[in-house]
């Protein structure tokens, strides 16, 4: 199946990260070790700037701050082919207004006109929110306004009106923040797939499989708006982890790798994923947060029992999930 060109997507250089929070969709953290290849990025984003709708990149992770020389090379070569494009961060690197100033301004030199600063109650226990603080405002200085932006700024507002300073485990956090106002806060905040599904089901409603019966991921897959190219090549629609629709040449020029198994069923319906799952021995759960929730569950089964699609990648996903 060809899906049409995608208007905006990321890049993920690495998926290391100096944290490994509750919510994150690809299972960050810091025992990933590999980096994307600078040709290989170049060749991806040469192969972007040729899609005609395409306007914005962003250049993500894991952290890219963690590898700065390989993100200051990523951003002469996003500069070098004049594609529009951001970077995102967890701000754990702003330590002190010297640091900050020096590493924002380096990236403008090199061509970063834009950035987008992470903060909200899961990166609080790593990240103190002076962090933020400084990079919000040496970000706004270096950058202008228009061009700095948050994910989110009622993340953040939260923990700043309950006064914290500094670093504060989840749950001292959670309990100050209480429950009324954590799960106002979720539902505008949370991306419902990946390892969240399992970190934080117990805030969720849950439905029994048979309500995703007939359900595909049609949508998802063909979903021009959000896409992620990682760094092995895979090409991810729609903010799903640990499942690509094939190598992003190959899908951009034939279209969706259709003869992989896990993928026919979820183009077609997942509950057959399911009953399929289930004749091998998967064990279905009582209830389930959504679509993508029974589809994470079935995959990681899968992987755990030695199953091995093209689309089930990166297996490292699988690991501690
Ligand atoms: S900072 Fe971002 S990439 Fe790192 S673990 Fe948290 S959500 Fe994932
Ligand atoms: S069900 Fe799976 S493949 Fe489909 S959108 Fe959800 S995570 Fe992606």
């Amino acid at each position: 199946m060809k899906i049409p060109g995608p208007y905006s997507g990321g890049i993920i250089l690495s998926y290391q990260c100096n944290l490994s929070c509750i919510h994150c969709l690809y299972n960050c953290h810091g025992k990933w070790n590999s980096w994307i290849n600078i040709e290989k990025l170049e060749k991806i984003i040469k192969t972007l700037k040729n899609i005609k709708n395409f306007t914005s990149l962003h250049l993500t992770g894991g952290e890219p701050f963690i590898n700065f020389p390989l993100l200051l090379e990523s951003v002469r070569l996003c500069k070098k082919y004049e594609i529009p494009f951001f970077v995102e961060t967890n701000c754990y690197w702003a330590k002190n207004i010297q640091i900050t100033e020096e590493k924002l301004k380096k990236l403008k030199e090199n061509g970063l006109n834009s950035i987008m600063l992470s903060y909200s109650i899961f990166y609080v226990d790593k990240v103190p929110i002076e962090n933020f603080e400084i990079a919000m405002r040496k970000s706004i200085e270096i950058f202008g306004s228009e061009n700095v932006s948050f994910y989110t700024i009622s993340g953040y507002k939260l923990i700043k009106d309950l006064n914290i300073k500094g670093n504060l485990s989840f749950e001292k956090c959670l309990n100050l923040i209480g429950e009324k106002n954590f799960i106002n806060f979720l539902k505008t905040y949370i991306v419902p797939k990946g390892k969240v599904l399992y970190t934080l089901d117990k805030w969720f409603f849950k439905f029994p499989a048979e309500k995703f019966k007939r359900a595909n991921c049609v949508y998802e897959f063909l979903n021009p708006y959000h896409i992620h190219i990682d760094l092995y090549g895979n090409y991810m629609p729609s903010f799903c982890a640990g499942i690509t629709i094939g190598n992003y040449e190959e899908v951009l020029e034939k279209g969706i790798n259709d003869e992989d198994k896990v993928l026919k069923f979820l183009l077609n319906d997942i509950y057959e994923l399911l009953l399929w799952a289930e004749s091998y021995g998967y064990k279905r759960k009582d209830g389930y947060v959504n679509k993508c929730h029974l589809c994470l569950d079935i995959r990681k089964f899968l992987i755990e029992n030695n199953f091995r699609f093209d689309s089930l990648k990166p297996e490292e996903f699988y690991k501690n999930l």
